[in-house]
């Protein structure tokens, strides 16, 4: 079997006989075997999938034209994506057992076009987490280099579409994580707009930041899963009711750009040289095919990634309030009465990040630190906000580099909780803003691959996608 990078190829040889749904599930089946020890998979539906694959194919002997469309498409999804009867922890301990009561939105509108989901994989407990080491599973491997981190918190699923154990994967991206492991695994990762997607069944982390997000290796699957999945939900409020446009259907650019970069940052002396260098040579580049390349000041980088931890976990503390060994999977067996069921259960079924996390969130939020630190960083995300719409009167994208530098080694900066905050400075921003962001690979440093990416103003994911082609 050929190494599938894009839908539209494996539609093609499908049509033309050349593979089967089974065939293919069956080959990613063996890949996943294959690649066991980078620990990518919490859980494979092996029979299911087939099952799936089998049903498919005979759907399409019958009728060609009965199939969806993503027929053909096997997809991973990230332990945080509630998939019915299935189980779902967040990389946690605390959710171990834990059955879906019901599909996100996002994954049920997939399954309606005919995609496959072949299994659920790791990820930073909660979601909270640069490396993927944050899981009671286990870090997941780089593929490249299993002595490296993928990234997080979609580590598994950057890593799952790297090696090719199925065609794209859904993460979650609360302040970069889709976009920071797709860079550390050299393929594509996509943020949409707050709200475009819903974000029913989706496991909170922090509901105003959250947005499912997409990895895959080409800009076309994005397009496609992305007008899929986006669109109004009645079970999610914050979902916009906005039309959805066929990006598939309309990825031409054709005219120069406008994009803006800042100086500030890309040419700041912490960046990674090689990381550096290819973002000041890709602007070169851009500038020679004609578009308008500037450097604007922004002066708010430094307060992006304080008041982002700020806000992340003062929503974090209230949406993991729910996580009371009562209602949901792990309850401690060592607990005597009540008040020890919660505080056992509690302290026994969260990582140490994540507990830090609740801790943090929980004091921001108290009655006297409430102004100085929540009211504040409110304010801080708003103004940020503000002046990253400012930009996009004057540029179509910001371009900045997707992550400081490379992935480094696994257990290389796991006891400097704030060093890993650090390294998110450059995806926050997007998420603080609400706006679509893309991460495109653009070169390594060290053997190991960078990325570069791109913003776009609210709901112009299909202008950012369409651009975003001409990149790759
Ligand atoms: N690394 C960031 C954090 O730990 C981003 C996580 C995410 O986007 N889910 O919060």
């Amino acid at each position: 079997m050929p190494r599938y990078n894009k839908l539209t190829t494996i539609q093609e040889d499908l049509a033309n006989g050349l593979i089967t749904c089974e065939h293919l599930v069956e080959y990613y089946l063996d890949r996943i075997n294959a690649t066991k020890d980078l620990n990518v998979y919490i859980e494979v539906f092996e029979e299911e999938a087939l099952a799936q694959a089998k049903a498919l194919d005979a759907k399409y002997k019958n009728d060609p034209t009965s199939v969806g469309k993503l027929f053909g498409m096997v997809i991973s999804i990230k332990d945080v994506l509630c998939y019915k009867d299935h189980l779902v922890t967040a990389g946690a301990k605390i959710l171990e057992g834990f059955k879906s009561l019901f599909t996100a939105t996002g994954i049920e509108r997939l399954l309606a076009e005919d995609a496959i989901i072949i299994g659920r994989v790791n990820c930073d407990q909660f979601a909270m987490g640069s490396t993927n080491e944050n899981s009671h599973y286990g870090p997941t491997k780089n593929g490249l280099n299993p002595k490296k981190i993928p990234g997080g918190s979609s580590g598994a699923s950057a890593v799952s579409v790297q090696i090719d154990t199925c065609l794209i994967s859904l993460g979650t991206d609360t302040g970069g994580s889709v976009r920071q492991p797709a860079a550390f695994c050299g393929i594509l990762g996509f943020k949409p707009t707050y709200g475009r997607v819903s974000r029913y069944g989706l496991l909170a982390y922090g509901s105003s930041f959250d947005q499912i997000g997409v990895l895959a290796n080409s800009i076309e699957d994005i397009a496609l899963t992305l007008e899929l999945m986006a669109g109004r939900d009645e079970f999610d409020s914050t979902s916009s009711s906005k039309a959805v446009p066929s990006y598939s259907k309309d990825l031409n650019f054709g005219k120069k750009a406008k994009i803006a970069y800042f100086p500030t940052a890309v040419e700041h002396r912490s960046l990674d040289a090689d990381v550096r260098n290819q973002t000041l040579n890709l602007i070169k580049q851009l500038e020679i095919d004609g578009h308008t390349v500037e450097g604007v000041d922004f002066d708010y980088l430094d307060y992006i990634i304080p008041a982002y931890y700020v806000l992340t976990t003062a929503e974090a503390s209230s949406n993991l309030s729910r996580f009371d060994g009562i209602r949901y999977g792990y309850r401690s067996p060592n607990a005597t009465n009540l008040e020890e069921t919660y505080t056992m259960s509690r302290t026994e079924g969260f990582s140490t990040e994540v507990k830090r996390r609740i801790m943090l969130g929980t004091f921001v939020l108290s009655a006297g630190y409430y102004d100085a630190y929540y009211g504040k960083a409110q304010k801080v995300r708003r103004l940020i906000a503000e002046k990253t719409a400012e930009i996009f009167e004057n540029y179509d994208f910001i371009l900045m580099p997707s992550a400081p530098g490379p992935a480094w080694d696994i257990g290389a900066v796991n006891d400097d909780p704030v060093a890993m905050y650090l390294a998110d400075i450059f995806t926050v921003q997007a998420n603080m803003a609400g706006i679509p962001a893309i991460s495109i690979p653009l070169g390594e440093s060290g053997g190991m691959p960078i990325g570069v990416q791109l913003m776009a103003n609210k709901f112009e994911e299909g202008k950012l996608l369409a651009f975003s082609k001409e990149l790759v």
